[in-house]
């Protein structure tokens, strides 16, 4: 099962991905967890990217491209992934329709979390007390939010027009979710 999820920071993608990966056995591939693991190890690419992920910018198209066509060809992506945190632009997604096309893979199903703004920023705001992430100020979290609705809600009409768009409540709790998420892959298994 190749499975996309889509939506705002804070709307839970980071932890539904995780329980679909731990569920079904296929590794998440979270796009921000790699670039905070590269900045942590201070490769050539966390360099780069340290200050753009601190302004809570995003990452030029072109690195992510490369970033998560190396990440697909690892072997534990063979049998399936859970993208969380790409595609964020229509380029992105348009090179992951190319990608998916050249190895003959679709995606089987992507996951549109719905969660309004207020609820998104109380959630941010608490993970920001607790954990203390550098892109977690209110300024980087408006700057986010704002991108996620300029630059990544576009891709819900992309992914709808491939048939493949299945929304999801997602102001409930993790367990909530989690399971209108299990309903909807136990009916694409039988399609
Ligand atoms: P959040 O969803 O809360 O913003 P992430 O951990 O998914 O958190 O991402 C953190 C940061 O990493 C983003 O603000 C952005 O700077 C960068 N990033 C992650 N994925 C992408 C992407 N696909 N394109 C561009 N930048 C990205």
């Amino acid at each position: 099962m190749n499975i996309l999820l889509l939506g705002p920071q804070g709307s839970g993608k980071g932890t539904q991905a995780k329980r679909i990966s731990a569920e079904y056995g296929i590794p998440q591939i979270a796009t921000g967890d790699m670039l905070r693991a590269a900045i942590a190890s201070r490769t050539p690419l966390g360099l780069q990217v340290k200050p753009v992920l601190e302004r809570g910018e995003l990452v030029p198209d072109g690195l992510m491209i490369d970033l998560i066509r190396e990440r697909l060809e690892e072997p534990d992506a063979a049998d399936g992934f859970v993208l969380d945190g790409f595609p964020r632009t229509t380029p992105q997604a348009d090179a992951l329709d190319s990608m998916l096309r050249e190895i003959g893979r679709e995606l089987t199903v992507v996951f549109a979390l719905q969660v309004s703004d207020e609820i998104c920023i109380e959630r941010l705001l608490k993970r920001a007390r607790e954990e203390r992430r550098p892109d977690d100020t209110p300024e980087a979290i408006r700057t986010r939010l704002e991108l996620y609705h300029r630059e990544t809600e576009p891709l819900i009409e992309h992914y709808r027009t491939q048939g493949v768009l299945v929304p999801v409540h997602a102001d409930g709790s993790p367990n909530e979710v989690f399971a209108e998420i299990q309903a909807a892959l136990e009916q694409v298994a039988v399609r």
